[in-house]
């Protein structure tokens, strides 16, 4: 049976990969900070650890007296464009923590494969209609953000244990990931979980705000596509960074209204200042394209299976609060 080291198994894609790890037959021990809110018994086995301390990643890691065939690095101090724009000293100190002794870690203890969870954020703003973007266009650097500069530089970071030990590293930049049982509210949840928590907690007929002027585009990949994609990277021979997402790009104002067909109620919308980020993202998908991977969820039956998971939520918070 192969081992396989979740960090991040707390969080909201760290979680969906343990239990498709589980599904292939792994034994997959989960690490976090904190514990997953709605699936805490998920992983075979759960260590509550900052990873933030060396010793503690060296804890993660061990298992009789050996390491996991297979680490996955999805812990990170991250959130959606509020959180990315307010907290940059602690995304910058404390993923990077993480990721210094974790890669550090990992290497001298001898781990063959290790999966690093990159980001779209290390490229640079994109004007709209402007061609695909590959990997290697993320250099010259000009992230818009903090985060997008932290993810860079792990990312070389990992690359160079790779070269001095050689770590088989495989490096995803995910595109915006959303599903059931991710953060829909308390500010760090990303744009697909907040619209659909305003759109549940909005009448029919009633406003909703949406941050900017609503055209900013993006695209948005379902947290099973996503998942799959990590596990089908893990297993390659491509090296290097591999942008993950699905190629169907749509502005804010485009997601809210797809979110609120699904919900079946009729949504105007308010446009207010607030954080964006970049206004356009489109990236070329060749390199995951190449290992036979393709998004098969597209944003209508993401968000079809997203919206009632958090009206959910929102009814169930409405209720405790009114108790
Ligand atoms: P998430 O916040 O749900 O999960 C990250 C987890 O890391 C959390 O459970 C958190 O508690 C844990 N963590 C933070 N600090 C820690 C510490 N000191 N020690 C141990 N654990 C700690 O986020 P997610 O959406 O599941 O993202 C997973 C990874 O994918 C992150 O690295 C993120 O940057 C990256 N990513 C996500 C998206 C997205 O759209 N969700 C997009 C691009 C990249």
């Amino acid at each position: 049976m192969k081992r396989a080291l979740v960090c991040g198994a707390g969080g909201f894609i760290g979680m969906h990969l343990v239990k498709k790890l589980r599904s292939l037959g792994y034994f997959v021990r989960g690490v976090d900070i904190k514990r997953h809110e709605w699936s805490p018994d998920g992983a075979d086995e759960f260590k509550l650890l900052d990873l933030r301390v060396e010793a503690n990643c060296r804890e993660a890691l061990t298992i009789g007296g050996g390491t996991f065939d297979e680490v996955y690095q999805l812990a990170a101090d991250m959130g959606g464009m509020g959180f990315i724009h307010s907290a940059e000293t602690e995304i910058m100190h404390n993923s990077a923590l993480i990721n210094l002794y974790m890669t550090d870690q990992a290497a001298r203890l001898g781990v063959p494969r290790y999966f690093f969870s990159s980001s779209v954020c290390v490229y640079r703003d994109m004007r709209p209609g402007e061609p695909e973007m590959t990997e290697a266009e993320a250099i010259p650097a000009h992230p818009d953000n903090e985060y997008g500069w932290e993810k860079l530089y792990s990312e070389r970071l990992a690359e160079a244990y790779e070269r001095r030990y050689g770590m088989q590293v495989r490096i995803a930049r995910f595109q915006n990931c959303y599903g059931p049982e991710g953060t829909w509210t308390g500010g760090r949840e990303k744009a697909p979980a907040a619209l659909c928590r305003k759109i549940a907690e909005a009448g029919d007929g009633g406003v909703i705000d949406v941050w900017g002027d609503g055209t900013a585009v993006r695209s948005y990949t379902y947290v099973s596509d996503m998942v799959d994609g990590i596990y089908l990277l893990t297993q390659s021979d491509l090296h290097g960074a591999v942008n993950i997402g699905c190629p169907q790009y749509v502005t804010v104002d485009e997601l809210a209204q797809a979110a609120a067909r699904v919900a079946g109620k009729r949504i105007r919308i308010r446009h207010v200042d607030g954080p964006v980020g970049v206004q356009s993202r489109n990236f070329s998908n060749a390199r995951i394209a190449s290992l036979g991977w393709q998004a098969k969820i597209d944003l209508d039956a993401g968000l079809a299976l997203t919206y009632p998971w958090i009206a959910e939520q929102v009814r169930a918070a409405r209720g405790a609060a009114a108790s």
